[in-house]
């Protein structure tokens, strides 16, 4: 889950502005404008932004679509497999006021570790895996739901060469919007062709009429989104709900993870021996829960229970050394975990760029 972040001037000036300017003065909007990155990329965002904050409807600041400024797409092998990160885009986080069972110190000094400030760019990505005969969707991203720097993933799709029709099987980590927003776009299907695979527990969560009415004031939004966007898909019989215990596909693998969500699920992926672990939303901060794993945030629905997922998703994998891929690890979000020597918790070794996807 992420936090929807209404692009203002402040932000645009203090953090997005990275191309050098003539005088020097990198803050000023006005010397912004003399910078080529501004004027072609952010502007038409940055235009939107102060329309939207003058808006008094939430409409208003969805209406923007901007091609994303970066590929999107990055291929990486996998035995007989194909693994393809999609992006959705990013979106600016305020981690000091979202990371929790922690503090604004610690927080400031992981973040600097890592030569990034507690306002963070946070990508949010898709994977697509591409066997002998099917073309699998893990999560679907944002559509319009958290604004104008998201909701890229069907662009992403077309420029790795596929189209969003082309899709056999969309697997779901869990139903929060970032990640399975992207399946409907206004009362269209986005993936007319696709089966859409959830937990059990997840989806009787998600789309219990009863959770609904239980549901604390402030999420029921959550549950309304979560009907209009896998809603469709149920009612025309395009949702298998799986229990754990067995492959929904030769070599693919759904896995209990829950607390961020009750039946939030890992898809473990293996093609001749080599193997990678789809983590969905057991980490939304690289800088600070690899070192500290016990860091929670504010969407956890369970947050003790969350922690204890992800410090178990963090052990296996350094000590099995597998591939992992996250929804919110910086894009491409592919690498692996390392235990820190000196016991201090875990290390991110993002994948190695490589032009013959071979990942190494
Ligand atoms: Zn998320």
């Amino acid at each position: 889950m992420i936090m929807k972040y209404v692009l203002d001037t402040a932000y645009l000036s203090s953090h997005l502005c990275i191309r050098p300017v003539s005088n020097g003065d990198s803050r000023s909007l006005n010397n912004m404008n003399n910078s080529i990155y501004f004027t072609k990329i952010l502007k038409p965002l940055f235009t939107v932004a102060v329309i939207a904050g003058m808006a008094t409807t939430a409409n208003a600041q969805q209406s923007v679509s901007n091609p994303l400024a970066q590929s999107g797409y990055y291929h990486m092998g996998l035995g007989d497999f194909e693994i393809i990160a999609l992006s959705d885009g990013t979106i600016p986080q305020e981690l000091d006021k979202l990371l929790t069972n922690t503090t604004p110190q610690e927080i400031n000094k992981l973040v600097a570790n890592n030569y990034q400030q507690s306002t963070v760019e946070v990508s949010v990505n898709a994977y697509l895996i591409k066997t002998k005969d099917r073309l699998i969707l893990v999560d679907a991203g944002t559509a319009e739901l958290y604004g104008p720097t998201l909701g890229h993933l069907s662009e992403s799709i077309k420029r790795a060469g596929y189209s969003p029709e082309q899709v056999d099987v969309v697997l779901i980590t869990h139903i929060h919007t970032d990640h399975t927003g992207g399946l409907m776009d206004g009362n269209r299907l986005v993936f007319p062709n696709a089966t859409v695979y959830i937990s059990k527990v997840e989806a009787d969560f998600w789309l219990s009429p009863e959770n609904y009415k239980k549901a604390a004031e402030g999420m029921k939004k959550y549950f309304v989104e979560a009907t209009t966007k896998v809603g469709p898909y149920m009612n025309a019989g395009k949702v298998k709900t799986y229990t754990y215990g067995h492959e929904l596909f030769p070599g693919i693998t759904p896995i209990a993870s829950p607390g961020h969500t009750p039946g939030h699920s890992f898809y473990a992926v293996e093609s001749k021996g080599q193997k990678i672990v789809f983590w969905g939303d057991i980490i939304h901060s690289s800088a600070v829960q690899f070192p500290d794993p016990a860091v929670t945030i504010v969407y956890d629905i369970d947050p003790k229970a969350a922690a204890a997922s992800r410090k178990k998703a963090f052990a296996e994998a350094a000590k099995e050394g597998y591939w992992v891929a996250g929804d919110h690890l910086s894009f491409p979000g592919i690498g692996h975990v390392r235990t820190e020597k000196d016991g201090n918790g875990y290390r991110w070794v993002p994948i190695n760029y490589s032009t013959y996807s071979l990942g190494q």
